[in-house]
């Protein structure tokens, strides 16, 4: 099956709106092995949405549409599509009656433009009743193609597409489309694939898809089954050679994110830690308040951004403040040792940076940060060079931290 993705609204056109519903119905069509090879964006225009629509049908088995449901003159997607399938519309009572219902529920006046979201088309049709709006969903279906119309609204098209597509297009798939994702940290995406390469390629069901996503890099495994259970069976070997070839690079399977396995291996281990932070500022210690419960563990955070606050707070040395400056291997190893010490936490972390955009030199220049780890009384610091404006630069600090963090207690096993 074929499928392209339309969305319909001068809004998206004008970029007043993010077309969201794209990326949502494009994962979520991926994942069930729809393939899509089309996205389109078309403004509330009746010309050119039926020149779209009609065209979109030489191309695509299925078309899901999201926007123009709405009760005005110029949504148009229904009428359209009732037109292609020569269909008239017809009122559906039922629908009319929620449409009702919603309108008393909200406390709002129905108006005559509202009965025109209750029109469907008279055969070859499904409708989706909307449970949070008012304009209802329509599937129509002949000659082998169908299209899907859904709301515009993201909280109205998702829980439709979820609750009412989605096992309408799983009973016309012959097959189960299963994903697995791996979370990968401390190694980029190119040299993760490196890694695995000869895994990757030697696969075809499943299949393994490396990408990179918010400065992380994942391995999604996909396998093709008659059943989930079937296509987990398939999935587990490959997951279980992965974690292998890449050790404790691989952080977590699935949704999740490093603070919360952080937090969670935290907890776990009945340890405490205690934060020192210059160039992250607060992050890392916020990333961990994220985090319910964290308080068994986070004992403090502190922003000691000045050298006063590093000596007054950590008991940094004004010797190594001088001698080292505060971006220094030496100074972060203090901090570290400060925290941890000043706290009674069983870990200390400290970074000390230089963010950008100025403030960089030749020698130390901008992106260059040191992370201090203090645990249990051993105390190490690592350097590292960042790329990226003074945000990336310290997500990247804090994220590193944690991963760190997150191997030192793995290590210690
Ligand atoms: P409509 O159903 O066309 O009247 O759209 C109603 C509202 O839904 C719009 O004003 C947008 O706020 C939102 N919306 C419509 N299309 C999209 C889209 N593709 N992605 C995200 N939001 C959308
Ligand atoms: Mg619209």
């Amino acid at each position: 099956m074929k499928a392209e993705i339309m969305a319909v609204g001068t809004e998206l056109l004008l970029g007043d709106i993010l077309n969201t519903n794209a990326q949502f119905l494009a994962q979520e069509l991926a994942n069930l092995g729809i393939e899509v090879y089309y996205q389109t964006v078309v403004g509330d225009n009746p010309k050119r949405l039926k020149d779209t629509i009609f065209h979109a049908f030489d191309r695509a088995d299925l078309i899901i549409t999201t926007g123009g449901l709405g009760p005005t003159e110029d949504d148009l997607t229904k009428e359209t599509a009732a037109e292609y399938f020569g269909e008239k519309l017809v009122l559906d009572e039922r629908a009319l009656g929620r449409i009702k219902k919603y309108f008393d529920r909200t406390g709002r006046t129905m108006t005559q433009n509202n009965v025109k979201q209750a029109m469907v088309p008279e055969n070859n049709c499904t409708v989706l009743y909307n449970d949070n709006g008012t304009a209802p969903g329509i599937i129509m279906e002949k000659n082998g193609k169908m299209i899907v119309m859904l709301p515009g609204p993201p909280k109205e098209t998702i829980p439709m597409f979820r609750n009412q597509v989605k096992p309408y297009l799983v009973k016309k798939q012959e097959f189960t489309f299963v994903s697995r994702i791996l979370r990968v940290a401390g190694v980029g995406e190119s040299a993760m694939e490196d890694r695995v390469k000869d895994i990757i390629d030697a696969q075809t069901n499943p299949t393994i898809a490396p990408y990179a996503k918010d400065g992380e890099a994942i391995l999604r495994i996909t396998a093709k089954a008659k059943d989930e259970a079937e296509a987990n069976e398939l999935i587990d070997p490959v997951a279980e050679l992965l974690k292998e070839r890449l050790g404790n690079a691989v952080y977590a399977e699935g949704e999740t994110d490093m603070e919360t396995v952080v937090a969670e291996m935290l907890l776990e281990r009945k340890l405490t830690v205690a934060v020192a932070e210059s160039c992250t500022g607060g992050m890392i210690a916020s990333r961990l308040v994220e985090y319910p419960g964290i308080s068994a563990a986070l004992l403090e955070g502190c922003v000691t951004y000045s050298n006063d606050a590093k000596m007054h707070r950590l008991g940094v040395k004004a010797e190594t403040l001088e001698k080292y400056t505060a971006v220094s291997e030496e100074t972060a190893r203090e901090m570290a040792e400060g925290i941890a010490k000043t706290s009674g936490a069983d870990i200390g972390i400290a970074t000390t940076g230089i963010a950008g955009p100025d403030g960089g030199s030749e020698e130390k220049p901008v992106g260059l940060v040191y992370i201090g780890l203090s645990y249990k009384g051993k105390t190490e610091v690592q350097e590292h060079h960042f790329v990226g404006k003074r945000d990336k630069i310290r997500e990247r600090a804090t994220y590193t931290a944690l991963d760190w963090l997150r191997r030192a207690m793995l290590d210690e096993e």
